[in-house]
């Protein structure tokens, strides 16, 4: 899912309408917010609050900015380190190769990161997701958003061609295993309200996927040493729980685009200073808002959980929509 802060960012450098094409804004007609496992409504969003939520398949998204590439500009399927000192190098299969910058985007286990001396660590969130997408089409009834249980949650989003992305959360230690993906995602959520059997039933095992989630332990003190600079998750990887991590190294990537764009002479380092004001300033922010969100998302005890509810079934939905306001707004460097 990506909100209207990525398009935002998209459209200043002319790729918006490439990523609109390819992906969904039928949530934005649906009703939206969060309901309990027995189907009850906590809370409505305004429409406002996800009129600009489109949904794609990460492989659709990434072959949608791909095709805007010059021709033989992206070379996949090898791994690149960095040099230790921020100098511009790259060793590629034992070759060192110069450029004038290196943008190190290598997500949130980055080796680079660590190569640079940047690394604070990872912390575990507490809690485990599948994501899963349907190979055919299931009838939400005009609904859409999240379930939140005891130590879970369901979300249900819909994608282009009839398909449904779904995820599904349970606090548990890092590192479980289960026997059947498939079946462990029946076993938490089986018994939720429809469509959620539904959506199950129509996913086969192949389109589940799960990772543990990790986040930074703690926001990096830098995101530049000497002329590299880190992107996306490997600079800020936070918890899922605002569905912003892309959208920031969306935003990550169009600021450094349109600062180099407009430096004049030769003041590389007075851009990746102002890069890295920037940018650890609005991600700092919502790396803590989404642990803060993961933690009340994922309550575990009864009271908890309950207090948690009440609280969302007494805010009006008009409120809550306003909290998502500034998340969601991206503004070009001036
Ligand atoms: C359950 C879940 C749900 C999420 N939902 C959303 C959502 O709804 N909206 C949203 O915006 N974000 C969401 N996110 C977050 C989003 O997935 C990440 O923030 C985003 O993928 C980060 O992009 P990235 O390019 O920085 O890193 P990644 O997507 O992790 O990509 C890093 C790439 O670098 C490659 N790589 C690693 N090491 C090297 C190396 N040494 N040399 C070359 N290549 C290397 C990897 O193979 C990989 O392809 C979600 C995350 C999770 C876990």
């Amino acid at each position: 899912t990506l909100f209207g802060n990525a398009f935002e960012a998209l459209s200043a450098v002319g790729l918006s309408d490439v990523v609109r094409n390819v992906s969904s804004g039928a949530i934005a007609r649906m009703r939206a917010g969060q309901r309990a496992p027995d189907g009850s409504w906590l809370l409505t969003l305004p429409s406002t609050a996800v009129a600009t939520l489109r949904s794609v398949h990460r492989v659709t998204l990434y072959d949608a900015l791909v095709s805007q590439l010059a021709a033989g500009s992206l070379r996949s399927g090898t791994t690149a380190f960095v040099s230790c000192n921020g100098s511009p190098n790259i060793l590629v299969h034992g070759a060192s190769v110069e450029f004038d910058l290196v943008l190190v985007a290598d997500g949130v286990r980055s080796k680079n990161r660590e190569r640079l001396g940047l690394e604070s660590g990872l912390s575990y969130a507490g809690y485990t997701a599948w994501r899963g997408v349907t190979d055919r089409s299931v009838d939400i009834d005009h609904a859409a958003g999240e379930t939140w249980g005891r130590r879970s949650i369901f979300g249900i989003v819909p994608l282009p061609e009839d398909q449904l992305y779904w995820f599904g959360t349970l606090t548990t230690e890092a590192g479980r295993i289960f026997e059947d993906e498939r079946q462990a995602v029946h076993d938490t959520f089986g018994t939720w309200h429809d469509p959620i059997p539904a959506c199950l039933e129509a996913t086969p095992s192949g389109n589940i996927i799960r990772h543990d989630i990790y986040e930074l332990a703690k926001p990096l003190a830098t995101f530049t040493r000497g002329r590299t600079v880190l992107l996306g998750d490997a600079a800020h990887a936070m918890t899922p729980n605002l569905g912003q991590g892309a959208g920031q190294a969306i935003e990550d990537a169009v600021t450094l685009a349109l600062l180099l764009g407009r430096r004049q002479g030769d003041d590389l380092e007075e851009v990746l200073a102002r890069y890295n004001k920037l940018r650890r300033k609005r991600t700092t922010a919502l790396w803590r808002q989404s642990r803060w969100m993961g933690n009340v998302a994922q309550a575990s005890g009864p009271l908890t959980s309950w207090v948690r509810d009440m609280g969302m079934r007494l805010t009006p939905g008009r409120i809550a929509g306003l909290a998502s306001k500034h998340l969601q707004s991206w503004k070009q460097p001036g």
